[in-house]
């Protein structure tokens, strides 16, 4: 049988074919577009080897080299933005404006990313010692990256990790791994061989990364349940590791918001990307004295929004991108149903091919309802009248998750105060999911471990390092 040579690993700055084993569905049609390797383990072992060799030479390379081939793969992906938009929405399923968007924030973050600096610190400078610390590369890092957005979160990897000096060996979901793929592919020419080395595999692979003895460092974007399993396994060689983890972002919207203006990006809050994003939206809390106005124009403009293939002009939310994650989504919706709660919109899911879901609101739902606990990573929202702000803090706060959260209000003031009230690594005033290659992004409590974004992100791939001098050794 003749090789799929569309799609190649890339391993030791060569293009590595391998007999095709994993189907890549275009989740808009069921249809199969494309038929991917699966990672040996023999295979990944030479990724690895290959990024060990690569690395004494990258690393002694001064940063700005560094940086200037990190922004050269922002322009790579520049240059092929329309193609790579479009492999993106056939994988994943997102608009085709939106996989553009999503590519030119590649492209943005490798630029940001870029234009850090590694600080040294000075600790001491007397006429008897002077001490240092620096920040050093850690060798090589694996990257496993989840299908929501397979380039934007692999460059909030790759970037901060070059830049620092180390290699990688990074993995794609192998639902949505063609864009990252032909990307390693374009880099071939630009990267030194081993530098950055992309593999595609089955449910072993990333298991296989995390145990292994070669690899100093797991950067890591997925479930909170994959990365309990991430943490464990990583602990055999100790690796430094950096976990970005599931999310139940809370909304508070007070009572003083304009809600003719604000409709439209309450909705998008919790239904870009069809809700699959880390830091949707899952659970918007609305004052009762607002509620049900607010409920109402969501339902409206619900109503507007048109739903269907990403490649078709005009769609603003796709499918769900893969069959496990529609049936999951469904099981929520089922068990809204069983549990008697009311869909303000939506919460019937048509036969038909395609894994789509209707946008879906649930109107007031229990607190300990499973659409009020659980992160849907779909398009489907529950809306919570509430009356107390203290209440509605604690009720925000009451989850294992704290990756982000948001409050709505006109009192500029009064949002910060709440804002600081929340238990989530980032907390928006009137808008959400602003994210910076100059922020810090951490998830608290079982969203994250580790920071992404900004200099603390750029610093986790480093150790520090602090040379102490004692200027007069006699003395
Ligand atoms: P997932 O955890 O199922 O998979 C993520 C990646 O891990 C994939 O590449 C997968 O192949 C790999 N993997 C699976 N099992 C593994 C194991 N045992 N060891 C190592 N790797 C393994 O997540 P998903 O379904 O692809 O993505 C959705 C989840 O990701 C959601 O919970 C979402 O909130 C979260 N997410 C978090 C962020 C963030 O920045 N915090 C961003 C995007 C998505």
């Amino acid at each position: 049988m003749e090789y799929d040579r569309n799609y190649v690993m890339t391993i030791g700055g060569k293009r590595v074919e391998a007999r095709p084993a994993i189907d890549v569905i275009n989740p808009a049609n069921e249809t199969v577009i494309a038929s991917v390797p699966d990672c040996s383990r023999e295979q990944l072992d030479l990724a690895v080897a290959a990024a060990r060799a690569a690395f004494p030479a990258w690393r002694a390379q001064p940063i700005d080299a560094r940086k200037a081939l990190v922004r050269q793969i922002g322009a790579v992906l520049a240059a092929h933005a329309g193609d790579l938009a479009r492999l993106l929405t056939s994988e994943q399923g997102k608009p085709i404006q939106d996989a553009e968007m999503e590519i030119a924030a590649a492209v943005y973050w490798c630029d940001g990313t870029a234009s850090l600096d590694l600080p040294v610190h000075v600790n001491e400078d007397t006429p008897e010692r002077r001490s240092v610390t620096q920040h050093v590369s850690l060798g090589v890092v694996g990257g496993i990256v989840p299908w929501n957005f397979p380039i934007l979160l692999a460059i909030f990897k790759i970037a901060p990790a070059l830049i620092a000096g180390n290699t990688m060996v990074i993995k794609p979901s192998p639902f949505t791994p063609l864009s990252l793929m032909k990307l390693g592919e374009l880099l071939l020419d630009v990267l030194p061989a081993g530098v950055l080395n992309i593999v595609v595999g089955g449910d072993e692979v990333g298991p296989w990364m995390t145990e292994h003895p070669e690899i100093d460092k797991i950067t890591f974007t997925g479930s909170t349940a994959t990365g309990r399993r991430v943490m464990a396994s990583a602990s055999a060689n100790l690796k430094r590791m950096t976990l970005e983890l599931g999310g139940n972002d809370a909304a508070i919207v007070l009572p003083d918001i304009n809600i003719e203006e604000m409709a439209e990006r309450l909705f998008w809050a919790a239904f870009a990307n069809n809700g699959q994003i880390c830091i949707a939206t899952k659970r918007m809390f609305v004052h009762k004295d607002i509620y049900d106005a607010v409920r109402d124009a969501l339902v409206a403009y619900a109503r507007t929004v048109k739903v269907g293939d990403g490649a078709e002009q005009g769609t603003q939310i796709g499918p769900i991108q893969n069959h496990i994650q529609f049936t999951r989504v469904k099981a929520l919706i089922a068990d809204a149903h069983a549990k008697g709660l009311v869909f303000a919109v939506g919460g019937e899911v048509p036969e038909g091919k395609g894994y789509f879901v209707p946008i879906s609101i649930v109107d007031n739902p229990p607190q300990d309802s499973r659409v009020v606990c659980e992160e849907a990573f779909g398009p489907v929202l529950p809306l919570i009248k509430f009356d107390d702000l203290d209440q509605v803090i604690r009720d925000a706060n009451a989850s294992e998750y704290g990756l982000a959260g948001s409050v709505w209000t006109s009192d500029l003031a009064k949002g910060e105060e709440v804002a600081a009230r929340m238990d989530t690594g980032t907390v928006w005033v009137n808008e959400v999911q602003y994210l910076s290659p100059f922020a810090s992004f951490a998830g608290h409590k079982q969203s994250g471990f580790g920071t992404e974004n900004g200099l603390e992100g750029l610093l986790e791939y480093t150790s520090p390092r602090t040379i102490v001098v004692k200027k007069n050794p006699a003395l």
